[in-house]
């Protein structure tokens, strides 16, 4: 094989690695940012059951101070009831004391209603928190990978980096100017092998002057159809 080819190959491995590993690095902040997501949401139904706990609590107060009031007005009318000499004040103040009892009654009915999904609350809490806590460890756990996984992107980076600059002084300028521009516009593949007169770059046919040059190895061709630079592998 060409020396240049050879050189152009073990360049073209670091830079395809170099690639890879860019694109690793840059999809970590997303990665981040749903451990962070997922959390935050764990976060947010353990809130939203504590406020709806504080919300059940609060209603259930009101209801016990108005059931206290109602109770409050029965006894005032009761003890009206025992200074009234007139019948029809009795009678019209009975009425009354009847309908705050009743009132009475359903206010408690909503109270113990109020009681009860307070106690389911406290399970949903107990519930959420420990999800909660489960979350965090998790993402504690998740993040300190990602950021182990970023120190050592970023090292294998600088270090590829650090190779790339030594390798490409030995190409020839003109040459690596051709690779340099062929990676970036291929999309990573720059020098390919020919394979039964076909481009493994594009998959076209090149004719066979073009597989016979590559073959025998002594000057560099590229493929007729997109421009790669060809190497014949194998015998
Ligand atoms: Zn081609």
């Amino acid at each position: 094989m060409l020396p240049s080819i050879e050189q152009l190959l073990v360049l073209q491995d670091r830079d395809q690695k170099l690639k890879a590993f860019r694109a690793e690095l840059n999809a970590l902040p997303l990665q981040k940012q749903r451990i962070e997501h997922a959390l935050a949401a764990s976060s947010s139904a353990l809130e939203q059951a504590k406020q709806r706990a504080r919300e059940v609590e609060l209603q259930r107060k009101k209801l016990e101070l108005t059931v206290q009031s109602r109770q409050e007005q029965v006894a005032r009318y009761k003890s009206q009831q025992m200074q009234t000499r007139k019948n029809e004040e009795f009678q019209a103040l009975s009425n009354e004391i009847a309908r705050a009892e009743t009132e009475i009654i359903g206010l408690e009915d909503q109270e113990i209603e109020f009681m009860e999904e307070a106690e389911l609350l406290q399970g949903t809490i107990r519930e959420a928190e420990k999800a909660f806590q489960g979350a965090k460890t998790q993402s504690e756990e998740q993040l300190a990978a990602l950021k182990t996984k970023e120190d050592t992107l970023r090292l294998r980076i600088a270090e590829i980096e650090a190779e790339r600059v030594e390798l490409a002084k030995a190409v020839d300028q003109n040459l690596l100017f051709q690779y340099n521009r062929l990676f970036t516009s291929k999309g990573g593949d720059a020098v390919v092998p020919i394979e039964h007169q076909v481009c493994t770059g594009c998959h076209m046919k090149n004719t066979p002057t073009v597989a016979h040059r590559a073959k025998s190895g002594r000057e560099v061709v590229t493929c007729e159809q997109c421009g790669r630079i060809l190497y014949w592998q194998g015998d």
